[in-house]
């Protein structure tokens, strides 16, 4: 590991002018203070599993094989930095639950499949937190509750009908009370639950101690190695292709989620969506003391573009959310849209916590997530590239469902019997020509936050102008260790 700290001096943004805001790292980034230093690919050479993408999804994918394969040849190859897609964007919460609605879930695939795939949300959940022991890797990893909220009577009647088909699937969630849902969330909400077995990360900080792990494991990681081309050499084989280098192998995992760009084999079901976060300079005692929250935990309000918060170590909020953007890939309507964003989740930081009304905001940033029409993932071989497989289209869920998805990847390779029911292991949902997937995208998107403001409108109930202090919570650092559900 290199230290080049410098690069990410800690800046207070400037929030005032929208047409002057430019991006920072993600604060996990500035804050971590250090970026792997890997080589690129260069010269011809083979492998018997290349991974293309150093995300979680990439990363655990290449400890679960090298540690059930020792001495398999496993190169991953990242276009950028390890971690710096999705992941090391992310809020780090790493909990259960699909995109999918869990009663959409039952309609379609029916109660036994809708049992399998939430389990295997949670099964990611106590899988990273076994890496993150067995591997003592350094990321703040905490079980801390993570908080459902309503804003609104028709968020609760949503919320209820949720809990509803999670008890008919045999996982009974109380409702919190009116004092624990404010300890839990903050003021301003009619109804909540917590999932409370979860995990907190700091995201980036999981991609870089996870890269070193499988690096000791014997794993090539190489960093500034984008993928241009693949094809497939021999009956098996496939050959990749960077500016300078090939490789070849029998196995390719495709780990590239919203960032795959012209080597997504899926272009015609998945969409690449933009989601913004920012984060505050460190709050004092005083200022965490009026939040009107605990400050544990991750919170997440039932809007179709809700709010999303929680804290670091060092105690700065990181609050994302706000609408999500289907990218043109033009930078200068691309930046237009992000700061106009920004903006925007500035304002609703302020709402929901009127002491954070003036507080600097060190970082802003934004990460793309792949998406798909009916919000589960595909995992799947890709059709027509024999060897060739494809994990991604988390929907924003990735954290657990990626390393489920590593681990069930493992277990499959080389031709072990898939008993699982997962329904995101064959590609399915809607196909249509990537012009008209994306004009239809950025319409739902639009619609959807037209949807929210009426919601919002016409049923929202106000927080408190003084919220109830609370004596800030200590952070607790996770010391309990679970059982791995298989
Ligand atoms: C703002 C935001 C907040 C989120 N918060 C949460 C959260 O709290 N909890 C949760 O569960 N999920 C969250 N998610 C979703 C989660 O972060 C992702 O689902 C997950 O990180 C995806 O991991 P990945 O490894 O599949 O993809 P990524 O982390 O995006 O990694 C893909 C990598 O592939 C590389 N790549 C792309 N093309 C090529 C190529 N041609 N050659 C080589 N490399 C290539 C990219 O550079 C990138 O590093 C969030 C997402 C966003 C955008």
């Amino acid at each position: 590991m290199s230290g080049t700290g410098d690069e990410f001096a800690l800046k207070e943004v400037d929030m005032v002018d929208a047409t002057r805001c430019l991006d920072t790292a993600p604060i996990w980034v500035q804050l971590a203070g250090y970026v792997p230093n890997e080589p690129r690919l260069s010269g011809t050479s083979r492998a018997d599993l290349v991974i293309v993408g150093g995300g979680l999804s990439g990363l655990a994918t290449a400890y679960f094989v090298a540690k059930a394969w020792p001495g398999m040849k496993i190169a991953i190859l990242e276009a950028g930095r390890i971690g710096g897609g999705a992941t090391g964007g992310s809020t780090g919460i790493v909990g259960p639950g699909l995109k999918m609605s869990i009663r959409r879930l039952r309609k379609t695939y029916g109660d036994q499949i809708a049992r399998v795939a939430f389990e295997a949300s949670q099964q990611g959940v106590n899988l990273l937190r076994e890496i993150i022991y067995a591997e003592q890797i350094d990321c703040d990893a905490r079980d801390e509750p993570h908080t459902l909220a309503a804003i609104t009577h028709r968020q609760r009647d949503r919320m209820a009908a949720h809990l509803a088909d999670l008890d008919s699937l045999g996982y009974t969630i109380d409702w919190l009370n009116e004092d624990e849902l404010v300890r839990r969330a903050g003021p301003g909400y009619v109804a909540g639950f917590s999932y409370d077995d979860v995990l907190l990360v700091d995201p980036y900080r999981l991609a870089v101690g996870l890269a070193k792990a499988v690096r000791e494991l014997g794993v090539d990681i190489h960093e500034h190695s984008r993928v241009l081309e693949m094809r497939t050499t021999g009956s098996t084989a496939t050959t990749l292709s960077t500016t300078s280098a090939d490789i070849t192998a029998d196995r390719v995992l495709l780990a590239m989620d919203g960032y795959s760009g012209k080597l997504e084999p899926f272009r015609r079901s998945v969409i690449p969506i933009r989601a913004h976060v920012m984060a505050t300079a460190p709050l004092t005692d005083q200022q965490r003391a009026e939040l009107g929250w605990n400050g544990r935990g991750g919170i997440i309000d039932q809007r179709n573009y809700f709010n999303y918060y929680r804290m670091t170590a060092d105690q700065r909020l990181v609050f994302g959310g706000g609408p999500v953007v289907v990218p043109t890939e033009d930078p200068v309507p691309d930046s237009r849209s992000a700061d106009a964003v920004q903006v925007r989740l500035r304002r609703e930081m302020a709402a929901r916590f009127p002491v954070l009304r003036d507080i600097p905001v060190v970082a802003r940033w934004k990460s793309l997530a792949g998406s798909t029409e009916d919000r589960l993932p595909i995992v799947a071989g890709v059709p027509g590239m024999p060897g060739v497989h494809y994990a991604g289209a988390w929907c924003g869920h990735g954290l657990s469902l990626s390393v489920h998805s590593a681990w069930r990847f493992s277990e499959l390779l080389w031709g072990q019997a898939d008993s699982h029911l997962l329904p995101w292991t064959k590609s399915r949902g809607i196909a249509l020509p990537r012009p008209a997937l994306e004009l239809g995208s950025r319409l739902y998107v639009r619609l959807l936050d037209l949807a929210d403001k009426y919601d919002v409108r016409t049923g929202a109930v106000r927080p408190p102008a003084e919220p109830r202090v609370f004596q800030p919570a200590e952070s607790s650092t996770a010391t309990r260790r679970m059982e791995v559900v298989r």
